[in-house]
């Protein structure tokens, strides 16, 4: 029998489960595809709060970032700048440490329902005592013990293109013509290439076309990548011997659908749980609940709030250049200038 089985091998579930085999615990990840960090559905921007990185996998440092909406704009600066990172570098280097640590994964596996202590996959079954379910925004194992992922959903679309941009400062566009209910963005890579995407409520395809067209113009484009986030607070991310974690439980950023730092956070989290609960043979929904589901709230649920605030506060006013110039001035910069960062601890 495995101690834990974690259904996912992105960054939430290779982090859980290094966490819980360093104190020599039995753990077993399960992924479906046929390796870690494949295929790549990330711009990879992140604050310095993502912790320690190896140096090969930083592409850019972005401190400036320009807020525009039809004819105006106004730039902002962080007082610490944005990490634009290799994504597919960055679960390779969450899963080399897991694997260093001892964790055995399973891929090309997927998971199908937790019995019992079974856990059904269409290879084979594990036997464990505790399940985690690291497996993203569209979570089967939520679904199959019926842990309801919030329904707020936003559909994003990303290509790499070849123009001339200023590696410096990262482009936001707001509109309803633009992203409705969302923005636009331009991560430059460096002068050269820059990642260009949207996310919306609606269909994302005819939107970023028509953005390339307007603000890139004819252009190479490449790395088409494109999935779906879901935010707001989970209700409950725990059930008898069953924790999510990561976009499973929505720790997401609700503004920008950044789910990195707030999924490791949670996932340091989610492997001190599991480690308490092994040491305390209990297994149970009350003891999950009070050593993760309350503790990851305690410092999540308050920035997830304000996410939500700071979203529906701008997307009310993408529309209005006036009104969003005018906001400028009376401060809407200085609270715009918190919509990267991750509104935990001192930003
Ligand atoms: C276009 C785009 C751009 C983004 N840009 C950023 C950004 O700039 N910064 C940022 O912080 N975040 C960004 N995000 C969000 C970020 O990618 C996610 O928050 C992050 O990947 C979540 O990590 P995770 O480990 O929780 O889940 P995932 O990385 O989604 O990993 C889940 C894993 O579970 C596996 N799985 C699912 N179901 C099963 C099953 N039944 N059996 C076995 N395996 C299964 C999947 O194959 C996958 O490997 C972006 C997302 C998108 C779509």
């Amino acid at each position: 029998m495995a101690d834990v089985v974690v259904i996912g091998s992105g960054p939430a579930g290779c982090r859980t489960a290094e966490i819980v085999a360093k104190q020599g615990y039995e753990v077993i990840v399960i992924e479906e595809h046929p390796e870690a960090g494949k295929p790549t559905q990330c711009t990879g921007f992140v604050s310095e709060k993502i912790g320690k990185i190896p140096d090969d996998i930083i592409v850019n440092k972005i401190a400036r970032a320009r807020f525009c909406s039809g004819k105006s704009s106004f730039e902002v600066k962080a007082k610490k700048p944005m990490i634009l990172m290799d994504r597919l570098g960055f679960d390779k280097f969450v899963f080399g440490e897991a694997l260093a640590a001892g964790v055995q994964f399973r891929f090309s596996t997927r998971y199908q329902q937790f019995e019992g202590d079974n856990v059904l996959t269409n290879i084979t079954t594990h036997k464990t005592r505790i399940l985690v379910g690291a497996d993203g925004p569209n979570s089967t194992v939520a679904k199959s013990k019926n842990l309801k992922i919030p329904e707020n959903k936003l559909l994003l679309m990303q290509v790499n293109v070849k123009s001339t941009f200023d590696p410096s400062v990262v482009e936001l566009w707001f509109g309803s013509d633009i992203a409705p209910g969302s923005f636009a963005w331009v991560v430059p890579e460096n002068d050269e290439y820059a990642r260009v995407g949207l996310m919306t409520d609606k269909n994302p395809i005819p939107f970023l076309e028509k953005f390339l067209k307007e603000r890139i113009g004819e252009t190479e484009v490449f790395n088409r990548i494109g999935d779906s986030i879901r935010f707001g607070i989970i209700e409950k991310s725990v059930a008898d011997r069953v924790l999510l974690v990561g976009d499973a439980a929505t720790q997401v950023k609700p503004f920008s659908a950044g789910g990195l730092v707030y999924g490791q956070l949670g996932a340091r989290i989610a492997g001190e749980a599991c480690v308490k609960s092994l040491e305390a043979n209990d297994f149970s929904e009350t003891f999950l609940y009070e050593n993760y589901d309350k503790v990851w709230k305690s410092q999540l649920s308050r920035p997830i709030k304000n996410g939500m605030r700071l979203k529906s506060v701008i997307s009310k006013f993408q529309d209005n250049s006036l009104v969003f110039s005018m906001l400028n001035k009376f401060g809407l910069s200085r609270f715009a200038s918190l919509v990267d960062v991750d509104l935990i601890g001192k930003d």
